[in-house]
């Protein structure tokens, strides 16, 4: 199974791609994730991103893409893959379509877990991440809205199996939506 979690900053995707991760024991990529570890470290794509992600921008293409592309050649991950984060550009998906294609692989299912606008903003001001203050999370949101949200497009017209899920609600109820959503 590749599956891709999707949804605006904040929805919890993170939280439960690791969950179904840890459970399923399939291995896990979080792009953003992987950036702040390489931001702490100040290795050279680090440098590259930080400001990127400092300002809630997105790091080029072929930053996060050459991350992904180093990932998924780790043997664990020919059982399979959950990435949370990527793509988040058609340019991004259109080079993971390549990767997998490598692999004789595609996507199957994209996990969309949808929260209220509002009620995001709140739980990131709560959560207090470096680029979780509200005039940049405003603009996260923005982007996402621009480059990422389209994709739910590609993907259904490349035949993946698009869930979308309620993520207002707490870690496990919300956990058991998506949980079945994989299983239906
Ligand atoms: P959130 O879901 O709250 O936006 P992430 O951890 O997924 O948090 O991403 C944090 C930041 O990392 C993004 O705002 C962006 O700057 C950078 N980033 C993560 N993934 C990508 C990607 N696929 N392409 C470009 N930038 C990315």
């Amino acid at each position: 199974m590749i599956a891709l979690f999707f949804g605006a900053p904040g929805v919890g995707k993170g939280t439960q791609a690791s969950l179904i991760s840890q459970r399923e024991g399939i291995p896990y990529l979080s792009t953003g994730e992987a950036l702040r570890n390489a931001i702490a470290k100040q290795t050279e794509v680090g440098k590259l991103a930080q400001t990127y992600v400092e300002s809630g921008g997105l790091v080029p293409d072929d930053v996060v893409t050459r991350i992904v592309d180093e990932t998924l050649k780790q043997p664990e991950f020919a059982k399979g893959a959950i990435l949370d984060g990527y793509p988040r550009t058609t340019a991004q998906a259109e080079a993971l379509t390549e990767i997998l294609r490598g692999y004789g692989k595609a996507v199957s299912v994209v996990v969309n877990i949808t929260v209220d606008t509002e009620t995001i903003v709140k739980r990131l001001l709560l959560r207090g991440r470096k680029d979780d203050k509200e005039e940049i999370i405003r603009h996260r949101f923005g982007v996402y809205a621009k480059e990422t949200a389209p994709l739910l497009d590609y993907y259904t017209n490349a035949g993946a199996a698009i869930k979308t899920i309620d993520g207002d609600a707490e870690v496990e109820v919300v956990y058991e939506r998506v949980y079945t959503s994989l299983n239906a």
